[in-house]
């Protein structure tokens, strides 16, 4: 019974509701399901209803994602559909999120998954199916050469409309599993992404840390948990999440390396300073943090674009100098 009640729940009028992908002819589906995404998926939906079955969301858990957010006025959406897991060997929570099955450790990686195009896109077909045929219209109608953000530009209409990022996350304190089985469970591995790393250390009690996504120099504390609360609340500032929202669209261009200075980008390799209208230019560095859009460029480090014109100047100012150093 529990089972067939799962298969109409997955498969429902050919398409997998997990994917969200249509799959029609009975082979198709089979070789669907053998596709390792899906059973991903299929594992952590099965986490949901089943091993989650019993636990009640506690209602008097603050949200630590919702209030991040909040904090920073980010413009996320669909935060609702996730489950925000708190287990007694992490200090950091863990999100599912019901919408895409999918799961990540930290307010980083949520970050990433919530400015994701895909979660964007999933949330509107969900909620606003009438508004997500439009998009697809609207998508068709763009030159596929030239960089869109329709998810974005739909969200924030959204958002507008909806007067705030609505309710948040249900809270689940999980005791129930041991670190290495829950990890097991949820298909992660056992390692979390550093955002920052300690630039210097200033005093017995203070430390300088500088943020990998923003570039920021933070002064904060030795003693840990004042660190991470230092910490926690520079990743809820409106700059920080602004960079979190372009990395996320960053990880989904198709982005490949390539060698040498691009056109018309003059090198100054002598190591001088000149100043010139009260900025200070001296040797060309961080090239490698260029990113080239067709007629656009886009500087990682200060996360900015440059004009093709500019990129001379932008790479040798002293402002891109200091975020590099
Ligand atoms: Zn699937
Ligand atoms: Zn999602
Ligand atoms: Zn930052
Ligand atoms: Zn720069």
């Amino acid at each position: 019974m529990g089972d067939s009640h799962k298969e109409n729940f997955i498969w429902k009028d050919g398409n997998c509701q997990l994917c969200r992908t249509g799959q029609f002819t009975v082979e198709e589906r089979e070789q669907h399901e053998a596709e390792s995404e899906h059973k991903r998926k299929l594992t952590l939906y099965n986490f949901m209803t089943k091993d989650l079955q019993f636990v009640r969301p506690n209602p008097n858990a603050l949200s630590i994602l919702f209030d991040r957010y909040v904090r920073a006025q980010a413009p996320v959406v669909g935060l609702n559909y996730l489950l925000e897991l708190i287990f007694p060997w992490s200090t950091s929570p863990y999100w599912l999120c019901g919408l895409c099955y999918d799961v990540g450790h930290g307010l980083d990686s949520a970050d990433l998954h919530l400015y994701s195009s895909c979660h964007r896109r999933n949330f509107i077909a969900e909620v606003y199916p009438e508004r997500y045929e439009e998009m697809l219209a609207k998508q068709c109608e763009y030159v596929s050469t030239k960089h869109s953000n329709v998810e974005h530009e739909t969200a924030l209409e959204i958002l507008k409309e909806k007067k705030g990022i609505g309710p948040p996350p249900e809270v689940f304190n999980v005791i129930l599993y041991e670190k290495r089985v829950a990890l097991e469970k949820l298909h992660l591995q056992d390692e979390e992404l550093k955002l920052e790393f300690l630039a210097e250390e200033v005093t017995d009690n203070h430390q300088i840390f500088n943020c990998q996504v923003c570039g920021e120099n933070i002064m904060s504390y030795t003693d840990e948990e004042q660190h991470q609360k230092v910490w926690s609340a520079h990743c809820a500032t409106s700059k920080h999440q602004k960079c979190q929202m372009i990395q996320a669209s960053l990880n989904e261009s198709n982005i490949s390396k390539r060698y040498g200075y691009p056109d018309g980008f003059i090198a100054h390799e002598k190591l001088v300073w000149a100043l010139e209208e009260e900025v200070f230019y001296g040797p060309s560095c961080g090239i490698e943090f260029l990113i080239n859009f067709g007629d656009e460029y886009f500087c990682k480090l200060c996360n900015c674009l440059v004009l093709r014109e500019e990129s001379t100047n932008h790479f040798s100012c002293e402002s891109h100098i200091v975020n590099y150093l």
